[in-house]
Formats: C-alpha cells, sequence, structure tokens
C-alpha cells in the first residue's frame, strides 16, 4: 500500500510517454467483428461448446484457424495442447411429464450436473421439512421407503441436509429419482461422475400448486470418461525481450447440450472474453504495434468443468511460469455499464493503481473494484503457481448465467470497447515498466 501516491506520478510520467490506445472502435466495423465472433461461437452449429456432438473441439478448431489468420506463432502443434477429462452429458432423451403436462427443458427444468440416466415413474413424496427440527420426524423419513418414489425438495431444504447426519443424505439417494425445486432460475455446471438416479432441477414456479401425483422422468446420461479436448495456445514474439512474457487468457468451453433440444449459448461465459483475447491478438499482431515483450494468448479448455485446461497449462506449461510478467485472464466481458471487478486487485495493489490511474485518464469505464483472491476462473491456478494475475469481469445487465437465455442476442457489449482499451494501455505499460507484484 505504500508509496502508492508516487506510483501514481511515476505511472503518469510512462503514460505520457505512451501512444494513444488504438480506439476499438468508435468504429462499428470492430465491434461488428466482436459481434461476428461472438455469434458464431455461441450458435447452435457448436452445440454450446461442451462435450455433446464434439462442440468443445469444433470451437477449439475455429480458434485455432483464427491464430493462424491472425499470424499467431503456435506453442503446441496446430496450437492445441489436449488433455482428457471426465464429465457427465446428457446427449439424448430428456424429458419430464406430470398430470399431463410436459415441461421444458432448459427453461422449466435441467439436468443436475450428476444426475444418472434412467426411464423413471412413481408417485411423489414431498419431502418433511419437520425433519430439521423434529426427531421423531427425522426417524420416520428414514423408515419411509423411496425406492419407488419421485423425492421433490426445494433448494434451501437440500442445502440444509447436508448439515444432518448422514444416514439422511444416504436415504435420499436410494429415491427412484430426485427432483429440486428452485427459485428464480436454473444454473448449470458440470460433474466428472454421475450419480445412481436421475436429479433434475425444476424452477419453483413451473411446479403445480398442488403436488401431482404420478411423475415420469426420462434422463439419457452418458458419463464421457477420459475424453478429449484441448486448450488453444499462440503467442507473438517480443521485438526487444522475447523470453519476457504478457499472457491473455479467456476460457472458450461452455456446459454444452441438454437433452436434444437444448444447449448453453455462453454468449457472456465466455465467448466475449473469447473475443476480447482475439481483438487483442489481432492488434498486437499489426507490425507497428509489436511488442517489446512477448505475449501469449491462452484459450483454455474445460473451464466450466473446474478449471481443468488451466490447470492442465500450469502442470505442463508451454511458456516457463517464471518468464510471465503478468496474466490478465478474461470471462464475462459482454455486459459493463456498472463497471468492472478485478479479482486479485487487493493482492497485485501496485498494478491495480496502474489500472485505477489508466481507466480515469482514459474514461473507459464507470468503475472499478477490487477483489481479494477467488478460485472462481482460470487466472487461479497461475496466482497459486506464483504468476501475478488478474481476473477482470464486466458487471451489468442481463445477468443471465449459466442458463440457456445467456445469448448474443441480448449481450449489450455496453463497456467492451472501454474494457478493449484499458487492457491495451494495461499491457502496454506493463511492457514498457518494471515488474509489478
Ligand atoms: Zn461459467
Amino acid at each position: 500500500m505504500t508509496g502508492s501516491a508516487t506510483f501514481r506520478l511515476a505511472a503518469l510520467g510512462l503514460l505520457l510517454s505512451l501512444p494513444l490506445a488504438e480506439p476499438l472502435t468508435a468504429s462499428a466495423q470492430d465491434l461488428d467483428r466482436v459481434r461476428r465472433t461472438i455469434n458464431q461461437l455461441s450458435s447452435p452449429a457448436l452445440h454450446g461448446r461442451g462435450y455433446v456432438q464434439g462442440g468443445a473441439n469444433k470451437a477449439a478448431r475455429l480458434l485455432a484457424q483464427r491464430f493462424a489468420q491472425i499470424g499467431l506463432i503456435p506453442l503446441a502443434p496446430d496450437f492445441r495442447q489436449p488433455f482428457p477429462l471426465t464429465v457427465n452429458t446428457f446427449p439424448g432423451k430428456l424429458s419430464l411429464r406430470f398430470d399431463g403436462q410436459q415441461l421444458r427443458p432448459g427453461h422449466d427444468f435441467i439436468a443436475e450436473p450428476e444426475s444418472g440416466g434412467g426411464k423413471v415413474s412413481g408417485p411423489v413424496a414431498l419431502f418433511d421439512t419437520l425433519i430439521f427440527s423434529n426427531e421423531a420426524a427425522g426417524r420416520r423419513f428414514l423408515q419411509q421407503p423411496l425406492q419407488n418414489h419421485v423425492l421433490v425438495l426445494r433448494q434451501r431444504d437440500a442445502e440444509r441436509l447436508r448439515t444432518l447426519p448422514e444416514v439422511f443424505m444416504r436415504h435420499v439417494a436410494t429415491a427412484r429419482a430426485r427432483i429440486t425445486l428452485v427459485p428464480n432460475k436454473l444454473t448449470a455446471s458440470l460433474a466428472d461422475y454421475q450419480a445412481t438416479q436421475p436429479q433434475l432441477q425444476v424452477l419453483a414456479e413451473r411446479w403445480p400448486q398442488t403436488a401431482p401425483r404420478q411423475i415420469a422422468i426420462t434422463v439419457e446420461a452418458v458419463l464421457a470418461a477420459n475424453y478429449t479436448t484441448q486448450n488453444v495456445i499462440g503467442y507473438l514474439r517480443g521485438t526487444a525481450q522475447p523470453d519476457s512474457f504478457l499472457v491473455v487468457t479467456a476460457h472458450y468451453d461452455h456446459l454444452g447440450r441438454m437433452g436434444k433440444r437444448a444447449y448453453f449459448p455462453g454468449a457472456n461465459d465466455n465467448a466475449s472474453g473469447t473475443a476480447m483475447l482475439l481483438e487483442l491478438a489481432e492488434h498486437f499482431a499489426k507490425p507497428e504495434n509489436r511488442p517489446a515483450y512477448s505475449i501469449a494468448f491462452l484459450a483454455f479448455g474445460a473451464e466450466e468443468a473446474g478449471l481443468i485446461g488451466s490447470r492442465y497449462f500450469v502442470q505442463h506449461p508451454l511458456i516457463p511460469l517464471a518468464q510471465i510478467r503478468f496474466l490478465l485472464n478474461l470471462d464475462l466481458e459482454g455486459t459493463g455499464q456498472d463497471g468492472a471487478t478485478v479479482v486479485n486487485g487487493r493482492i497485485h495493489e501496485r498494478a491495480y493503481q496502474q489500472l485505477v490511474q489508466l481507466n480515469e485518464t482514459g474514461r473507459y469505464l464507470p468503475a472499478l473494484a477490487a477483489r481479494g483472491r477467488s478460485a472462481n476462473s482460470d487466472h487461479a491456478p497461475f496466482s497459486e503457481a506464483g504468476v501475478p494475475a488478474f481476473f477482470l469481469y464486466l458487471r451489468g445487465q442481463p445477468t443471465f448465467y449459466h442458463d440457456v437465455l445467456d445469448r448474443s442476442e441480448t449481450l449489450p457489449l455496453t463497456g467492451f470497447p472501454g474494457i478493449y482499451k484499458l487492457l491495451l494501455d494495461f499491457l502496454r505499460l506493463q511492457g514498457a515498466s518494471s515488474p509489478s507484484k
């Protein structure tokens, strides 16, 4: 914290000698390209960039083509660093029916990440919340046979169940199937294992006032074991100090498909950050913008499966981690009317002050906010390995997240040009100053 005032002046001095940021632009043209990239990545043809219909791998192929067009140098054959993962997928039938009603996958219900498969029908057993306060009710619940029932419980009760002795969770697992009613919104995720019973998440408002008597569920679940996916990795060689690296990262994968029709477009998460990475690469690849340091561009796979691609890279680095001067991770760059949050902003004080200064000078974003550490995206494995890193994300509407509504059509890109310029200034400043920790 000390010395930040002196530092500000020093940073300002450096700034005066830097060329002004290239406008992304005022110009509709580059923002058109950004929109085209996001449209393409979030289109049904890429199947939600997951592990059904080869979606993630199609996206990787596309990115490798873009890297080549831009003129990046591959750090692995065809820019690709393959690695395996195990992930539960829902490639086929997915249906939920009760009392003659058919709910819509993606909109009314989704499969829980670890859902097992099966074609199941049976009477409903409503979870009795008395068991949290009444021992006798707890004993009754444990004696109630659930093998033929579809157990229905509210999300808050499902969470509270974990605080009870394990015997309760084991009993819940004996139900034929399980439905969790969630308030407000459905939120999908990925799991690396498969439970024995079908498990669905249902929007509470779609659940009838009077509980239905019979429910029919069909889930086709396939545990894809040792599935090969990849990181896409390229770089631009520095003109003065090629062995020092600035690094830009973004994950290109998302949650894939759920059932035959529903898919997760992942426009904000993270077609937007991937588009930003490509725009920064386009900029620095131009002969007049060639950086003094090398700049690596790492598009990670399998972030949504638990930061698997970035962890793999840190364990098998294609550039020495010790030679990374600073890393910027980009995830959720499609909104922005409320400004940006900088994860690790409280850790790397000097660098954060640089960002704030640059943002004030350029009036790029309405506000910056610093956070401490968080393992919420691909910067985390690098941070843990001692690489100075920020994760910048934009805040604003809409807040669609891990649902079928995260589409390009509703993504405003309000803060995109601003954060683009801020990132450019920051990268140039890192290239011009001594290392910031
Ligand atoms: Zn995500």
